[in-house]
């Protein structure tokens, strides 16, 4: 039997990378799907783990030759992730998990009706303003963008199959894991 598609996706400062993290370490034969990016790594960052870094002109040669199940731009930087990996553990019947952006999340579920999307939400606007605060890295303008993008985000959470508030992450990843059958 072919595995499910999981696609966990939401405004950037929902903590999707900290409820996934929790995820799969809680329940290690999820796969999670590793992105291709073009943004520069971070700290701490490996390839090939974290993410595929690559340039722009080899993430849109690969676009080009449909290697995505969906790719989307976040702010200046390209994300996509790598279809032929996705294909195969669905077909190996393992569940996959994807951890993407909103744009991104739509296109997956055109593509493949069946995926499950769930939307990571804030408990709040005012939470969230607090948590794009919080990270220490942005400015001002790049919050001001960031809550904009929510805003757009927010109107489309019809289009989602669930929506679990990440108010405490355990709850998070509780919920998620019910969604998944899992508990
Ligand atoms: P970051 O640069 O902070 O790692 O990620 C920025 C945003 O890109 C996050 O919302 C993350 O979920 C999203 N993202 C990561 N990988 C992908 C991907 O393959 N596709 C899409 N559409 N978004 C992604």
């Amino acid at each position: 039997m072919e595995g499910k598609l999981y696609v966990l996706s939401g405004p950037s400062g929902a903590g999707k990378g900290t409820v996934c993290k929790q995820l799969l370490a809680q329940n290690p034969d999820i796969v999670l799907s590793v992105s291709m990016t073009t943004r520069q790594p971070r700290e701490g960052e490996i390839d090939g783990i974290s993410y595929f870094f690559t340039d722009k002109q080899t993430f849109l040669s690969i676009k080009e030759q449909n290697g995505f199940l969906e790719c989307a731009q976040h702010f200046d930087n390209h994300y996509g992730t790598p279809k032929a990996f996705v294909e195969q553990n669905l077909q190996q019947g393992k569940d996959v998990l994807l951890e993407i952006e909103p744009v991104g999340a739509l296109q997956v579920k055109e593509k493949m009706p069946q995926s499950v999307l769930i939307f990571l939400n804030v408990p709040s606007k005012e939470v969230l303003l607090e948590r794009l605060k919080g990270r220490g890295s942005e400015t001002e303008e790049t919050i001001k963008k960031r809550m904009a993008k929510a805003e757009v985000e927010l109107g489309q959470i019809g289009l989602y199959d669930h929506v679990v508030v990440n108010d405490l992450v355990d709850n998070a990843v509780r919920q998620i894991e019910s969604i998944m059958g899992r508990k």
